[in-house]
């Protein structure tokens, strides 16, 4: 397999994005992630979509998915121009799974399984830097340079209240699309509790496994 096309699921907090970009840079293969996506476009104007908000941001600050209409139309954008793909962050929901099927073949379907405890403890104490992007976490990985300390920022939605609304919105629409692929007998599941490197070896391994 030249440049693989692959989907990774998992809860809000399950390291998606860690490893992706391991795989990205691995396989040489594009990062697709709606939500740096949106992030990136929070105050886009969707009024015209009539969408009950007029932007991504005010449903993102609630935890709550954007509408299908306009993160379908920012994966559909990406994927026609990658040859190789890790995507990240969707389907988010049946309906999106379906969008995806339309869109492209898969080559893995990768699950990240981390415990509901372990998932809130992690974005709760998810920490940015703001002007490098790199990650951190106040318990498992501080900053080391009091500076970097200091400017340490956190993500609007990895607040207590809006972490568990995530994870109910992960439970009711998301799990079901992992359950989808989970029955068609193509998901691959990873124990994503596990150390950061040795996820990576399981994620590598499954990879290069499907080629
Ligand atoms: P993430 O960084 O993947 O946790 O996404 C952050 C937020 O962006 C989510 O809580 C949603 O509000 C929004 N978002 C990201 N991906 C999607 C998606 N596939 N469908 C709908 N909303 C999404």
């Amino acid at each position: 397999m030249a440049q693989p096309r692959v989907l990774i699921l998992g809860a809000p907090g399950a390291g998606k994005g860690t490893q992706s970009s391991k795989i990205a840079s691995e396989f040489d293969v594009e990062h697709v992630t709606t939500g740096d996506a949106l992030r990136a476009n929070k105050e886009m104007d969707i009024s015209e979509m009539d969408t009950e908000y007029d932007t991504p941001r005010e449903y993102m600050d609630q935890g709550e998915l954007v509408p299908d209409e306009v993160v379908n139309a920012i994966v559909d954008e990406a994927l026609s121009q990658a040859d190789g793909f890790v995507l990240d962050g969707y389907p988010r929901n049946p309906e999106q799974a379906e969008e995806l099927e339309e869109m492209t073949d898969l080559d893995v379907v990768l699950s990240l399984d981390v415990g509901e405890e372990e998932l809130v403890h992690r974005l709760t104490g998810r920490r940015l830097d703001p002007e490098t992007g790199e990650i951190y976490h106040v318990e498992y990985n501080p900053p080391e340079d009091p500076e970097v300390k200091e400017r340490l920022e956190q993500r609007e939605d990895d607040t207590e209240e809006t972490v568990k609304e995530r994870l109910r919105v992960y439970r009711e629409n998301t799990k079901p699309v992992i359950d989808h692929y989970d029955e068609q007998g193509v998901l691959e599941r990873v124990d994503g509790e596990q150390a950061p490197d040795e996820v990576w070896e399981d994620v590598k391994a499954t990879i290069e496994d499907a080629a």
